[in-house]
């Protein structure tokens, strides 16, 4: 078996686990293998071996020459930031859209989607850690976005929240950051008055506290394609 169908059932196996052991059904998790900087082989092998449909890539250029080479039943996800003059493209290629940063890429998105007729799935990026290099919201703004948003109508549905922990955070900032997006996402559901059920947190490094935390998708690179 190659290493990286071996890497990849090493993950499954060990998220599997964490589910168990903190009481959640593995269904209730979505991995998504975030293929940035690894060639569209790579995502054809996972697809082809282990029929995995959901893929990452944090560059719009990155995915408009990866997508299309590969099958059209795969989901793709951007992860990384987003220029205003790059959510044509984007829309052209992903399904899910992980860093909305600002109101105002949000609010574009959703004229280009409506142009497009295109229903892409969005979650709000949240620098809950506070840390200056970071892009997201302040969960203030997020509520207040929320709050902006009311019963307008939108032609791509909020979907729910993502977040980036500090690197090599200890395993009590973790928990703050990732307890911290599920709280902020429960106080939006309120304002809003719909589920917002999407909680998109941890990486090869941390998944197991974001899981214990409610990640709904666990954004995982390194840990089955190598090193970048
Ligand atoms: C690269 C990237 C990941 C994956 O990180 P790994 O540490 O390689 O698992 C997750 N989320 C975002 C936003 C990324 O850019």
């Amino acid at each position: 078996m190659s290493c990286l169908l071996k890497n990849f059932d090493a993950v499954t196996q060990d998220l599997t686990r964490v589910c168990q052991e903190c009481g959640r059904s593995p269904d209730s998790l979505r991995l998504l293998a975030v293929s940035k900087t690894f060639p569209a082989q790579d995502v054809e092998e996972l697809y082809q071996g282990r029929h995995h449909l959901a893929f990452g890539e944090n560059r719009v250029q990155e995915l408009k020459e990866k997508a299309p080479r590969l099958p059209q039943e795969l989901q793709w996800h951007l992860i990384g930031h987003l220029q205003a003059n790059k959510v044509r493209t984007a829309l052209a290629y992903a399904q899910w859209i992980h860093g909305v940063d600002t109101a105002a890429l949000f609010w574009r998105i959703q004229e280009i989607a409506a142009q497009l007729q295109a229903t892409p799935r969005l979650l709000l990026e949240v620098n809950v850690s506070g840390e200056e290099s970071k892009f997201g919201f302040t969960p203030e703004a997020a509520l207040a976005l929320a709050r902006d948003i009311a019963s307008r109508p939108l032609s791509a549905p909020l979907a729910g929240l993502m977040t980036m922990a500090p690197f090599q955070a200890p395993p009590e900032t973790l928990k703050q950051v990732f307890g911290g997006l599920r709280q902020l996402r429960d106080q939006l559901e309120q304002i809003r008055g719909e589920a917002l059920p999407e909680l998109s947190m941890g990486m090869s490094g941390d998944y197991p506290e974001a899981i214990r935390q409610g990640a709904t998708i666990v954004r995982i690179g390194t840990a089955i394609f190598g090193h970048r």
